[in-house]
């Protein structure tokens, strides 16, 4: 869409705000993308942006991907994201999250935060102190903590349905996978592959968590340059996002990409690229919704853990409508879901 902006992944946020505390050093953007079916709810990522822009545009991206991600998961809740941009040696401090906390608080639960890439369980129970409007936390329940375990079945259960559409197999046994990253995610999805006799290969730009991850899930560690472009049954994407664009779709040496990776599609081209090159793809916001399902039973406090494990059972059926609607309308599973998405939230 044209932007009054100027920046580009603007998507007619309905707010977007600049956190700067001096003596914390914490600089943060939240980014508000849609309150039409609730309070945007999404996770707080830290890292290392090369600039404020890259930031900026991650929040964007990210927030959109919110919104989408938890209409079409059916939780009554609109989409945001929070990023802090961390220093090189990513130093993150109490007082940093607490000045944190206090911005979420000043939104007035228009935006709750919980945990993304380099946020702990931890570091939120240090942002709770300063604001009700939080989610991932420990809880008596037993719905609450680390939402990463919930998104890891979830794109486990995704990579089995898209292994049963495309290879017509009932389960993993002796499947490769190629799995990027051996972070929270991909760490659940290698152990519920390995217990099912899958074969992973695995890549991380931290190379003592691959080894670690390798060695508990029977695998090997292959190098980060490699990994896009191994012939393997399935490429699971769980590390950060754009992996996908013209050049690596083109080395692309699987028939199935699906993993647990926000915004893994560079740009709205590479949807089609990826589907003209007869690879099935689950689109990231859908199969990835795990973890924004147990965060939403906990903030919204409506059901236990078994509830959170039918919703979570309930991806691998929305990924069959989604191809399903592919294959008949030949658009690819990307454009699909955004249609999809885009008429929940009101934009349609
Ligand atoms: P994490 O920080 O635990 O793990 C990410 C891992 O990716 C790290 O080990 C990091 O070293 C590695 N990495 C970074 N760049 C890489 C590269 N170029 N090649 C290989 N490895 C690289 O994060 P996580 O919670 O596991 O999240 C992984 C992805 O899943 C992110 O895109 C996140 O937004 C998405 N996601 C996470 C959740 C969740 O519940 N944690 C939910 C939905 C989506």
């Amino acid at each position: 869409m044209t932007t009054p902006w100027g920046f580009e992944d603007f998507d007619a946020h309905e707010d977007l705000h600049f956190v700067w505390n001096e003596e914390t050093g914490l600089k943060a953007v939240i980014a508000v993308h849609s309150t039409h079916l609730g309070p945007a709810a999404g996770g707080c990522r830290f890292w290392n942006y090369e600039n404020s822009a890259d930031a900026l545009k991650d929040a964007l991206r990210l927030s959109r991907g919110m919104s989408y991600k938890n209409a079409m998961a059916g939780l009554p809740l609109g989409g945001g994201k929070a990023v802090i941009l961390a220093d090189k040696d990513r130093k993150k401090s109490p007082e940093m999250l607490h000045a944190f906390g206090k911005a979420v608080d000043g939104l007035c639960g228009r935006y709750v935060t919980a945990e993304d890439v380099g946020i702990s369980v931890s570091d939120m129970i240090e942002v709770r102190r300063m604001t009700p409007f939080v989610a991932g936390l420990p809880a008596e329940t037993g719905v609450g903590g680390d939402p990463g375990p919930h998104t890891s079945l979830g794109v486990f259960l995704g990579i089995k349905a898209a292994v049963k559409r495309a290879l017509g197999r009932d389960n993993l046994n002796g499947l490769h996978i190629a799995l990027q990253g051996a972070g929270s995610v991909a760490t659940g999805v290698a152990m519920h592959a390995a217990a099912e006799g899958a074969k992973l290969s695995i890549a991380d730009v931290d190379h003592a968590k691959a080894h670690k991850l390798a060695e508990a899930a029977n695998g090997k560690v292959v190098g980060t340059d490699e990994i896009l472009s191994l012939e393997a049954d399935v490429l699971s994407p769980c590390a950060l996002g754009a992996i996908l664009d013209e050049q690596s779709i083109a080395a692309l040496n699987v028939p199935i990409v699906a993993g647990g990776a926000n915004n893994q599609l560079a740009t709205p081209a590479d949807g089609p690229r990826v589907q003209q090159r007869g690879i099935l793809y689950a689109p990231d916001y859908v199969i990835n919704a795990g973890g924004i399902i147990n965060v939403s039973t906990e903030y919204l406090r409506d059901g236990d853990a078994s509830l959170v494990r039918q919703r979570i059972e309930g991806i691998p059926g929305r990924l069959e409508t989604i191809w399903a609607e592919s294959e008949s309308s030949g658009r690819d599973p990307a454009s699909v879901a955004d249609a999809m998405a885009q008429r929940l939230i009101g934009r349609g």
